[in-house]
């Protein structure tokens, strides 16, 4: 493992440097001379580069031209005018996405994406290299706070792609293991029986740190804290992505794995947007967004430590630029600084994306993600939410996408539901929407039987 490190440290990546001209080690290098800045300095990089964004966007994409005049209007105070802006939340990008792509733009050239989300609605959306090569930048920043290099042996607890054939899931596992030094761990199958099995395979791997969904880790944290098994090999951290992490889960992971859990606040849709520090907080990679928060209602900003709705502006993304978009997280921004020495801005809050584990009748755990998976690869759907109210009997609530509904697609679902649970019941509605719970987020995976109801078969 540690040679399979020092050769994607020292070959593999400057060779992609050379060849296919991927920059994400000097915008990493970028990212690292800029968390010693002043306050100061970086509000002005940030304005700076904001200023770039919408010179570009008001001149290049369609649904921001209209807005040209009254940027030359407040072109000195490129916040301000973002403020007359209206919020970009999916609902609205989803109407017309073609709209924020910039002109003249080859989209064969460029990385496509796709996404549940918070709310579960799945969005289509184009990046480009320059965005992802710096959000890669920013988690390998975050990483390295953590005395984590890249190239070292990380175990995933993650979704396995479930669209590819065998030969593609094997060349997929040994692109992860030889060019990634990544173990995949599914988060859809874990199981009580075959944890023995599991921790093996961790300890043979000997990484330096895993990453995984936060519920997933804290799923396999549970299994091991009660039977008092150890993993018995040091890890630089555990990294926790793509949900809220709650303090019970952290204090259990950092509990089983003898490691401190860091969290880091991302979405597929948004970015690496903030990284946790030695010291505990969160720090936002203000080179990379600029974030607003505001009142969900209103869309009047609100004051640090009040949380609100977040609204990202990636200042990178030149191809489909999103100006305030809605990630659909409650976060608050924080006027503190970090006793930690990187002068990044910190976010106080975050309530991000919530999933529940499942239980399926044969006694697997099976994230609620996969059915986001499953879900994001069929046209018909625009949203969706499971319920598991006993191991045995569910609800699927389903919104159609009218343009695109294909009747045959609900069976796909359903089989796809039953190949991860089991024979289970499953009482299919369509409604018009999915109304979001109290806390104003919407869940479309919620368990409501307990984790360990069903005694696995011996
Ligand atoms: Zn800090």
């Amino acid at each position: 493992m540690a040679l399979t490190g020092f050769w994607i440290r020292q070959v593999q990546w400057p060779l992609m440097e050379v060849l296919k001209e991927n920059r994400t080690r000097p915008y990493m290098r970028e990212l690292q001379a800029a968390q010693h800045l002043s306050r100061e300095e970086l509000a002005s990089r940030q304005r700076e580069k904001l200023r770039s964004l919408l010179d570009h966007a008001v001149s290049h994409v369609p649904a921001y031209m209209a807005n040209a005049d009254v940027w030359r209007e407040y072109r000195d105070a490129p916040e301000r005018f973002l403020q007359k802006l209206p919020p970009l939340d999916k609902t609205r990008f989803r109407r017309n996405p073609d709209a924020y792509l910039s002109r003249g733009i080859r989209t064969d050239k460029l990385i496509p994406n796709r996404t549940g989300g918070s709310t579960g609605e799945p969005t289509r959306f184009y990046l480009d290299r320059p965005a992802v090569e710096h959000y890669e930048a920013a988690r390998w920043l975050g990483l390295s706070w953590h005395g984590i290099r890249i190239g070292d042996p990380c175990v995933m607890l993650w979704g396995s792609p479930l669209e590819l054939n065998r030969q593609q899931a094997r060349t997929y596992r040994w692109k992860e293991r030889w060019l990634k030094n990544r173990l995949l761990l599914s988060a859809y199958e874990l199981d009580e029986r075959s944890l023995d099995t599991q921790l093996q395979r961790i300890r043979r791997f000997r990484p330096a740190y895993l990453y995984g969904y936060a519920s997933a880790l804290y799923t396999l944290a549970q299994m091991m804290l009660r039977r008092r098994i150890t993993l018995g090999i040091p890890l630089k951290a555990v990294v926790s992505t793509a949900e809220s992490l709650h303090e019970h889960q952290r204090q259990a992971i950092a509990a089983a794995f003898e490691a401190p859990v860091v969290n880091e606040y991302g979405a597929r849709d948004g970015g690496i947007i903030a990284y946790q520090c030695p010291a505990g907080n969160m720090h936002a990679f203000s080179e990379n967004s600029y974030l607003e928060v505001v009142d969900p209602l209103t869309h009047i900003p609100v004051f640090p430590g009040v949380p609100g709705a977040l609204l990202v502006t990636d200042l990178h993304n030149r191809a489909m630029p999103r100006l305030r978009y809605q990630l659909g997280d409650i976060v608050a921004l924080s006027a503190k600084t970090c006793p930690c020495g990187i002068s990044f801005p910190l976010l106080e809050t975050i309530d991000g994306r919530e999933d529940d584990m499942f239980i399926s009748q044969h006694g697997h755990f099976v994230h609620g993600h996969y059915f986001n998976h499953i879900v994001r690869n069929l046209e018909s759907f625009r949203t969706f939410q499971i319920v598991q109210h006993e191991p045995q009997r569910l609800s699927l609530r389903l919104v159609k996408e009218p343009d695109r509904f294909l009747p045959a697609d609900e069976a796909k679902l359903l089989a796809g539901i039953r190949s991860a649970l089991g024979e289970v019941s499953v009482q299919v509605s369509y409604v018009d929407h999915i109304p979001p719970a109290s806390s104003g987020k919407t869940r479309y995976a919620i368990r409501e039987c307990p984790l360990t109801s069903v005694q696995p078969p011996e």
